[in-house]
């Protein structure tokens, strides 16, 4: 069993997304919607959507601005927000002590997933990504799945 299973039609929606404002050195992010799931006690989530707006960015921070949150929660609808992903262009995948203060305040639950993807790297051919919890006061990095 994975920790977080997703769509390679997402997979490729984010990083589309995340290649084209890596080509103008800015970091992008966006929302996760989908389901949490449990077997043998162990929790696990499956994205369905990528859900994003326009942002304020700059090379090494990125959030989102008024119109574009109101857009997403309006998308949000029904949805279960299961976590987050956000772009590192050039500087590879952990979570910095913002990145960290933001999943304790938006993303605290303990199925909530953060993505960070690097859009300059690749590994095996794929832009190079990572998945993440909260653990403890810090982090740790989750196995994850794409499916078709
Ligand atoms: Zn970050």
């Amino acid at each position: 069993m994975f920790e977080a299973y997703l769509p390679i039609e997402v997979i490729r929606e984010i990083e589309d997304h995340f290649s084209e404002q890596g080509g103008k050195k800015l970091e992008a992010m966006g929302l996760l919607a989908g389901r949490v799931c449990e077997y043998k006690g162990e929790r696990y989530v499956i994205v369905d959507e990528y859900l994003t707006g326009s942002l304020k960015a700059s090379s090494v921070s990125v959030k989102f601005n008024d119109e574009a949150l109101g857009l997403i929660a309006g998308k949000i609808g029904g949805r279960m927000i299961v976590g987050w992903v956000h772009s590192h262009p050039g500087y590879g995948c952990f979570m910095s002590s913002t990145d960290i203060k933001t999943q304790k305040s938006y993303f605290s639950s303990d199925f909530n997933i953060a993505g960070v993807f690097d859009p300059t790297r690749s590994e095996e051919g794929e832009m190079l990504k990572r998945f993440y919890r909260l653990e403890g006061n810090g982090y740790r990095e989750i196995s994850f799945a794409v499916f078709k």
